[in-house]
């Protein structure tokens, strides 16, 4: 099971119902925080209350939190990151926290070069990550300061080159494929490259295909003896009394499909390459066809964009989320969106609070939030 809540469905300009970007991906292993724009402590503490009054399982204490995944470093993904991690801070966190963000590969050469204190390039962003990741170190982003181990990474998607500020951001530690958070042994994340004014990048959550449970019943049934049991359950075929062979995938339940959700932060419409087949895209459409070329000087996506993006990549469903404060109905964003898709791939808008989960069998399912807990709408195709 995975399941993505969505705090933040505005673009860079938030409304009185839709603030900015912000997601909590939730998975056995752990949370991976998805950007994390002003206020985003906030609408975390709100969404976990909402699921406490709902007498939901505590899956977003903040314990679980493994990791948080920037796509991009303009302010609306970003600039609730540091008090969010001193809140964590006064919380007593122990355990240690990876953050990732992409950057460029000109910045990870002057850093290769003339090491930490290494100076930017002259055109670079003001929102350049590495310009706030030392910003955040001077104002107390360092593990010593928060009493915890924080893993600052920052990588070049499309090479996988990865580099680490160790020991209090003083030294660096380099890497050719990005580290995995702690404790992600079934599930992995991957930075998907996409195309915005910065360095940016989608991320991927997935689970390979998993063999079926062992059937304890049927086991039982057969009369098999302890020895015989373990065997099977271990994927051993055993010969049974005289001579009868019982092979192992015959006390398998079913196989768990793979299953994979993939979340962009900005991008302008294009093809991107998924490192395992999509169940679900949650992806930006801050515009609608009547400013497409608002979208293309922005380097965003229209609805209409976001779903040839889906298409493209094969996805099963796509949710969208990060709309212009313009948009006054999210159901023309849809509109456009499905008249792209048909009937190829499920489409669905998000609000704040929304939750997006995949379950065991890869069925995908939409929990709308409301007044009085989470409403159910199966992603399917119509
Ligand atoms: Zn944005
Ligand atoms: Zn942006």
């Amino acid at each position: 099971m995975m399941e993505l809540h969505i705090l933040g469905t505005a673009s860079a300009r938030p409304t009185s119902t839709r603030s900015v970007s912000g997601s909590v991906f939730s998975c056995p292993e752990g949370l991976v925080i998805i950007d994390s724009g002003e206020g985003f402590q906030m609408r975390y503490a709100r969404q976990r209350s909402r699921m406490k009054r709902q007498k939901e399982p505590s899956l977003l204490r903040p314990n679980r939190i493994v990791a948080v995944a920037l796509t991009h470093g303009h302010l609306d993904h970003t600039w609730g990151l540091l008090p969010f991690l001193q809140t964590l801070s006064l919380d007593g966190r122990q355990q240690p926290l990876f953050v990732y963000g992409p950057t460029s590969p000109e910045i990870l050469d002057r850093l290769e070069a003339d090491g930490i204190d290494a100076s930017m390039p002259e055109q670079t962003a003001s929102a350049e990550l590495l310009n706030q990741y030392r910003a955040w170190f001077a104002l107390g982003g360092t593990s010593t300061r928060l009493g915890y181990d924080v893993r600052w990474l920052l990588g070049h998607p499309q090479s996988g080159r990865w580099v680490e500020f160790v020991h209090d951001a003083t030294t660096l530690a380099w890497y050719d494929s990005m580290p995995q958070p702690e404790g992600f042994t079934t599930f992995r994340m991957d930075s998907i490259p996409t195309l915005h004014s910065v360095p940016s990048c989608a991320w991927q959550f997935s689970r390979k295909e998993r063999k079926g449970s062992f059937d304890r019943e049927k086991a039982a049934l057969a009369g098999l003896s302890q020895k015989e049991r373990k065997n099977l359950s271990e994927g051993i075929d055993v010969e049974h009394g005289s001579g009868e062979v019982l092979r192992a995938s015959q006390f398998r339940g079913p196989s768990k499909p793979a299953l994979s959700m993939v979340v962009s932060g900005d991008t302008a419409e294009q093809s991107i390459q998924p490192k395992a087949p999509v169940t679900v895209l949650v992806h930006e459409a801050t515009f609608l066809n009547d400013t497409a070329d608002k979208a293309t000087q922005h380097l965003h996506s229209t609805a209409a964009g976001a779903a040839r993006t889906a298409a493209h990549c094969k996805a099963q469903h796509l949710v969208l989320t990060h709309f212009s404060a313009r948009l006054r109905d999210a159901d023309d964003a849809l509109a456009e969106a499905k008249e792209v898709l048909g009937q190829t791939c499920a489409v669905a808008t998000a609000n704040d609070g929304d939750r997006v989960r995949i379950d065991e069998d890869g069925n995908a399912i939409l929990l709308k939030a409301s007044e009085s807990g989470w409403v159910q709408h199966n992603l399917t195709h119509h």
